[in-house]
């Protein structure tokens, strides 16, 4: 396959965006190789979501701004894989016949081999499993960043939130094994990265089909005790299960950050319990007192959906209600989406769209408020920032560099003098700045430099960047907490764009344009 060009189109949660990272380290171990920026890609390859309708929209919409240029170019081939190919199956070839491959969630692996027999046999290859195959961990991966990793602990869920086609297209919760876990964070932090981010859809529960239900937070204490591993975030945890030595471990963890993404989905009992999320708002509540008391700078960030089925207005002022008092750092907004085969699907008591609409905008706007109550919070306090490629789009314009505060907060920053000459301050490199400025969905730092700290993260974009191959190598354009309103890039060329899929905070709701 030497030379010829692949680029993976993410759409989806944080899950899909490291399974892209596996599918373009699959694709570059056939001998694919990145497609060059501006240039056509010979194989597409679109890693799909199912969560919400819109998702399926987005999908058919592409495929058909990709028709006319399989039809000049019939050698060009397209794969669909992922939870809507996983959902779909042959309907994606029925809806668009030029695409040449279909694999689902369970056998990613399969891609190569699928993309060389469609083009042998010239004919469409569809191959689904009902069961994983291969943990994708065990696949080679080409990671979109030097200095933050994904690193899955577990995939599928046991869960039946009445809303969610996940399980059905993931399957039931399969959890790795804490020592393959540790050895994969001890390699990517051996290779430069300072920053690793705990994946699976519900890591409280990891450990019990180990028959260890203690083992998430002994993960993260072990996390603790890797040398030089700075920063450990997860993603995401269920308040049934949320437990205190969890809370503990985090708080007594000095590398795991003081930030917690935890989705509430309604404040409202009566719809909880229809959800068949199995805690109640004071739980919730709880939860998030006792993460304060143990890390009082903790930002806290949510996911709640609106206009769930029989959601009435006194449900609703619940939701308003709990995001008054939690005040969340930021919050994924979502209007509920029927997903056919689920429970929800089937309920009584349709919410009317306007009526839905009207509530969105309204949760939206307090949750702005808060959001950028918090931030102006932190005007004045000195953050440690760890510089990212890509995460602010006017960085070029305004002079300023971006990355993360230690609680996921996204800042942009001024650096004048010789720090602001090309490569001294790398992606990956931490720095020490004071806040300036608060607004809505990120911070500014025009201050001056406290100290700026030059790591192995640096040192390796700087090596692939001499080789050519520096930056995030994952680019996209959409970003959420939930990463479902994302959809990203991998096998782009280096250097270009942001990540898929910021780490932590949430920054914007998914309807709107990510504002500076
Ligand atoms: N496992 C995570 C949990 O339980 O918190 C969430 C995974 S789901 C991919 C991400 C988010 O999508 C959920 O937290 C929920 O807010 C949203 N979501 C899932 N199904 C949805 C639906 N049918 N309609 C609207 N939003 C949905
Ligand atoms: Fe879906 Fe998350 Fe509920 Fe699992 S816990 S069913 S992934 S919403």
């Amino acid at each position: 396959m030497s030379g010829r060009s692949y680029q993976v189109r993410t759409f989806g949660c944080q899950m899909n965006v490291h399974d892209s990272e596996r599918l373009a380290g699959l694709l570059e171990s056939a001998g694919y190789v990145p497609v060059a920026e501006g240039s056509d890609a010979d194989i597409v390859v679109f890693n799909t979501c199912a969560v919400r309708e819109n998702a399926d929209n987005r999908l058919y919409g592409n495929l058909g701004h990709l028709y006319p240029a399989k039809k000049k170019n019939p050698a060009m081939q397209i794969a669909v894989g992922g939870c809507l190919a996983q959902k779909d199956r042959s309907v994606i070839r029925d809806r668009a016949p030029w695409v040449d491959v279909v694999f689902g969630t369970h056998n990613l692996h399969r891609l190569p081999v699928l993309l060389e027999r469609a083009r042998h046999n010239a004919a469409a290859q569809v191959e689904i499993a009902e069961a994983l195959e291969v943990f994708p961990s065990s696949l080679p991966a080409r990671r979109a960043s030097q200095h933050s990793a994904w690193v899955s602990i577990s995939v599928g869920c046991d869960n039946t939130c009445t809303f969610c086609i996940v399980p059905s297209l993931r399957g039931g919760e399969r959890d790795r094994r804490p020592g393959d876990v540790l050895a994969e964070v001890e390699a990517l932090v051996a290779e430069g990265a300072l920053e690793i981010t705990l994946l699976g859809q519900n890591v409280n529960s990891y450990g019990r089909s180990l028959g260890d239900p203690g083992a998430f937070a002994r993960l993260l204490r072990a996390c603790g005790r890797v040398e030089g591993l700075e920063r450990v975030r997860f993603t995401s945890p269920h308040p049934r299960d949320f437990t205190d030595d969890v809370i503990e471990a985090m708080a007594l963890t000095p590398n795991v950050c003081p930030q917690l993404h935890m989705p509430l989905q309604s404040g409202s009992d009566a719809v909880l319990r229809r959800m068949r999320r199995s805690y109640r708002r004071d739980r919730f509540l709880g939860i998030v007192e006792r993460v304060r008391a143990a890390m009082p700078d903790a930002a806290i960030t949510t996911d709640i959906i609106v206009g769930f089925p029989g959601e009435t207005e006194a449900d609703f002022a619940d939701t308003l209600d709990l995001v008054r008092t939690a005040r969340f750092a930021g919050a994924f907004t979502f209007k509920y989406s029927p997903r056919p085969g689920t429970p929800a699907a089937e309920m009584d008591g349709e919410v009317d769209p306007a009526v839905v609409s009207e509530r969105y905008e309204r949760l939206a706007s307090l949750q702005d408020e808060m959001s950028w109550a918090g931030n102006r919070a932190q005007v004045g306090r000195q953050v440690e920032i760890l510089v990212s490629e890509g995460e602010g789009r006017k960085d070029s314009e305004t002079g300023r560099l971006s990355g993360r505060a230690r609680d996921g907060r996204l800042v942009h920053l001024l650096v004048t003098g010789p720090h602001a000459e090309d490569g001294v301050v790398r992606p990956g490199d931490v720095i020490e700045t004071v806040v300036t400025r608060g607004a809505p969905h990120h911070l500014t730092a025009d201050g001056p430099l406290l100290s700026h700290r030059r790591t192995r993260a640096g040192d390796a974009w700087e090596a692939a960047r001499s080789r050519g191959a520096a930056g995030d190598r994952t680019t996209g354009e959409g970003t959420a907490g939930d990463g479902t309103a994302g959809e990203g890039t991998a096998g782009a060329a280096a250097g270009a764009g942001r990540p898929a899929v910021a780490l932590g905070m949430p920054t914007m709701r998914p309807s709107s344009p990510a504002s500076r």
